[in-house]
């Protein structure tokens, strides 16, 4: 076995034991009482997986985006469900990734070894409640003052702001008005949390407890130069760097679909198998067999394009190419794993809605990948008008 070979077959196995250290009741629990899963998190800081991405310099293991991605589909088909993806994406995907490849060194030695030892937790504020799906309509500004910049606006659903200790915070330095280019004008700044300028306030929600989504509200918070990702010579520059965020946010999202789905799957196989309505085993009729079979071809092929995805990013190619792929992977993904879902509900028949069986659970987490991070329309929109190349009906 060569020597690549041999890490990822060590790091595949780690991942896989700790998933299978926590029982389905244990996220049960988690979700039910809206707890942090603290154990959890440990072991997978202990296991490096929070610097996969880093570079060994800044304590990490400096591997790739197929490392990070195989990781965390391991983690979420072997029990974790959409935990397997959700802590390491706020940090790692949100934190880690943009200042490994934008930030300054200082900026670097101050927050990739904390991100690496747990200690930095992070998290992304970029939507707002007059942009989401539209993100060049952001209002949240930042001025330019003698100073620095003094920013003020509203942002929802930041997951893991109340924990974090770091935000990539998306703002405009240019009016959307004022520019004739919509990427024009907009920087990322990098804040330490928690800030006695920024409100956070938790939003109660379906599903995903173990991790709370909040309104961020910032007011006149006075930031620096040396706080914009880059520094000063990434003023107004931050689109390039959102989007570097942005595809492989839907590379990891479509590991936890792969995974919600299959371990939803595996879960009715097991059930269908045993449960006797008429005599046979449920499973043996092709009416509930065919939807888990169909569900999980088309799981395995997305899993194909999301390794395609990896593989352009791995090798720095294109970027149209990156959000092709990706954008596919995520799209096909979502619709096999939400179907796989169903059917499994459907298979448990009275108990798929009882808590107990937790397929309701993973039924309200792939629901979430449908509208976040980025919604089904918007991807398909995006393979519709870039890569089809018809006409867009919106501006
Ligand atoms: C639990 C949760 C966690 C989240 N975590 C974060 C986070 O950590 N950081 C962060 O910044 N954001 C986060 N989000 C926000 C998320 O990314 C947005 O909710 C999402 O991008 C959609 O934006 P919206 O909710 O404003 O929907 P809208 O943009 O208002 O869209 C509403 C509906 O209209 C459809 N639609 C809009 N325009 C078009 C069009 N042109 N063609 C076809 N259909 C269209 C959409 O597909 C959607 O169905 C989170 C959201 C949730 C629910």
């Amino acid at each position: 076995m060569s020597c690549e070979k041999e890490y990822r077959s060590i790091l595949l196995d780690t991942a896989k034991k700790i998933a299978k250290k926590y029982p389905l009741e244990y996220w049960m629990e988690k979700d039910e009482k809206c707890e942090f899963a603290e154990e959890f998190w440990k072991d997978i800081v202990d296991a490096g997986f929070l610097g996969i991405l880093v570079p060994e310099e800044y304590g990490g293991s400096n591997l790739t985006m197929e490392d990070l991605y195989l990781v965390i589909r391991t983690l979420c088909e072997n029990g974790c469900g959409m935990a397997g993806n959700w802590y390491i994406c706020l940090t790692e995907v949100f934190g880690a990734l943009p200042i490994v490849k934008f930030g300054t060194e200082e900026q670097k030695k101050k927050y990739l070894p904390g991100i690496v030892d747990g200690k930095i937790e992070f998290c992304m504020a970029l939507t707002e409640p007059n942009a989401g799906s539209n993100t060049f309509r952001i209002e949240t500004f930042a001025s330019k003052t003698e100073k620095g910049f003094v920013v003020n606006g509203t942002k929802v659903f930041i997951s893991g702001a109340d924990r974090a200790k770091g935000m990539l915070l998306v703002t405009r330095t240019k009016k959307l008005s004022e520019v004739e280019n919509k990427t024009d004008g907009i920087t990322l700044f990098l804040v330490d949390l928690p800030n006695p300028r920024v409100k956070v306030s938790p939003i109660s929600k379906h599903g995903i407890n173990y991790s709370h989504s909040c309104e961020v509200c910032i007011e006149d918070l006075e930031l620096t130069e040396n706080d914009i990702l880059g520094g000063p010579q990434s003023l107004h520059k931050g689109w390039k760097q959102l989007i570097y965020v942005l595809d492989p946010e839907r590379i990891v999202f479509t590991a936890a679909a792969i995974g919600i789905g299959m371990l939803a799957i595996k879960k009715a196989v097991e059930y269908a198998s045993t449960r006797k309505v008429f005599g046979e085993p449920i499973g043996s009729y092709q009416s509930l067999q065919h939807p888990l079979a169909e569900s999980y071809a088309h799981l395995e092929c997305a899993n194909l394009m999301a390794l395609e995805a990896c593989r352009v990013f791995d090798s720095n190619g294109n970027y149209r190419e990156l959000a092709r792929a990706s954008n596919i992977a995520k799209v096909v993904a979502v619709e096999a794993a939400t179907r796989a879902v169903y059917w499994a509900m459907q298979i448990h028949g009275g108990y798929g809605y009882a808590k107990e069986y937790h397929v309701e659970r993973w039924w309200r987490e792939i629901n979430l990948i449908r509208l976040a991070p980025v919604t089904q329309q918007m991807a398909l929109n995006y393979i519709a008008s870039n890569v089809l190349g018809l006409p867009r009906g919106y501006k």
